[in-house]
């Protein structure tokens, strides 16, 4: 039996970099960029306003106060979206301007509509405006490149590409970013118990839980779902199955039938099938029995035990570092937390604690390891909002001290 770090190493060792694609903007989301990306274009890309007001020279309100009035001639007016190019703002005059409008040469400064007396003429247009307080350069101004500057470091190889990052994309003018091709990943789970949500239960017989919950969990840790299969535990089946399926899929997980019981084919089944198995049992709980495994095409093949804890653990702590990697991102680090009870643990395993972290009234984030680790209870999970990392040494983590906390998607740290 090897320790997590160990199994870790193997796997880093094993995953091979993903190919890049070009994808639109549009489709970016959840991608990780393949290269760094300069930044293409400065943002904003001109000076322009930040308020709704008038863009005076800053010069000419020198000296203005409550009782020393400086009134200004307006001399024409720019909208967000209108070209303001060819104007000059001659001293004595201002220009009415709106929000996000270019700023008209010669102006360096705004003052907001509601901070000035406005003269109008019988249509109602601005014609002077009369200032009692100085306007420094640069106020209320957005200056060129200011937010982002041409070259800048956009993204880095490596980064997630979420919903945020699409809006610097899309405001700096990037419509096609280079990205790695999301892992395939296909799962089989196994089982002669188990049986669609949809039927009724035959004694004996359970509801397939591993197979609906690797159906919404493949896509939310940013791989692409090339489908959810279930075998009977049948080593001709289960290997029938990933004939069918290991030249399209990257990473292929199973479920079940892989620990020392009677039923648990997956290894041998495995082994026909000509693959290399990296590692079989690892020093963690839940999920000791977890397998690694590498078939002749270089499909990589995640043999995770049937307990639905240990396939959420096996997904999480170590599906996702091997998608991680192979996506070119740094080893995932995760936050600290103070772990609020004593939690007895087995010597020498690695625990994942299903837990739940607040911040306490002086601001300390502290981790709840919840009642109900055994590796088939599920509720505790639907009340978990991370996991909490209990070091291999020992046979108990102690309240009070600092413990590992990763949330339960990858990446939010
Ligand atoms: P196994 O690893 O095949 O020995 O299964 C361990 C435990 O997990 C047994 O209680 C199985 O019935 C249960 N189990 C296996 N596969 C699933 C599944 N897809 N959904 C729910 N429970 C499962
Ligand atoms: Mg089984």
């Amino acid at each position: 039996m090897i320790a997590y770090q160990q199994a870790l190493n193997i796997i880093e060792s094993t995953a091979q970099p993903l190919p890049v694609v070009s994808v639109p903007l549009g489709a970016a989301a959840g991608t990780v960029i393949a290269a760094d990306l300069p930044c293409p274009n400065a943002v904003p890309p001109f000076d322009n306003s930040a308020m709704d007001g008038f863009a005076v020279r800053a010069q000419d309100t020198a000296g203005a106060t409550q009782n020393a009035p400086v009134s200004l001639r307006v001399i024409g007016m720019v909208t967000a979206g209108e070209s303001a190019n060819g104007v000059s703002g001659d001293p004595g005059s201002a220009w009415e301007i709106m929000t996000g409008a270019p700023v008209p040469a010669g102006y360096d400064g705004v003052i907001p509509v509601e901070q000035v007396e406005v003269q109008r003429d019988p249509q109602g247009k601005p014609i002077g405006i009369e200032l009692r307080q100085e306007v420094v350069a640069g106020r209320n101004l957005r200056s060129a490149g200011e937010d982002f500057s041409r070259g800048d470091a956009l993204l880095v190889a490596g980064q997630l590409i979420q919903a945020h990052q699409i809006m610097g994309l899309a405001a700096t003018g990037v419509s096609n970013i280079e990205v790695r091709k999301p892992a395939r990943v296909a799962a089989i789970t196994t089982g002669n118990e188990l049986t669609d949500t949809d039927t009724a239960l035959e004694p004996g017989k359970i509801h397939d839980s591993n197979g609906p919950y690797l159906e919404a969990a493949i896509a939310s840790v940013g791989a692409y779902n090339a489908g959810v299969y279930r075998s009977s535990d049948s080593a001709d089946e289960l290997i029938s199955l990933v004939k069918k399926l290991q030249d399209k899929t990257d990473i292929i997980l199973t479920t079940g039938g892989v620990s020392a019981g009677r039923m648990d084919f997956v290894p041998a089944a495995l082994e026909q099938l000509g693959a290399d198995i990296l590692f079989h049992r690892v020093a963690i709980r839940p999920g000791k029995p977890i397998l690694f495994a590498r078939l002749p095409n270089a499909t990589l093949v995640f043999g995770l035990p049937g307990n639905p804890i240990a396939v959420a653990v096996g997904l999480r702590f170590f599906v996702v570092p091997a998608m991680r990697h192979m996506n070119g991102q740094p080893v995932e680090q995760f936050a600290t937390a103070i772990l609020k009870q004593d939690q007895p643990k087995k010597a020498g395993l690695t625990f994942f604690a299903k837990a739940h972290a607040r911040s306490d009234s002086e601001g300390r984030l502290l981790a709840e390891v919840l009642p109900g680790q055994e590796s088939f209870k599920i509720k505790p999970l639907m009340q978990a909002n991370c996991w909490a990392l209990l070091a291999a040494d020992g046979d108990a983590a102690v309240g009070g001290s600092s413990v590992q906390i990763a949330p339960l998607s990858p990446g939010l740290f």
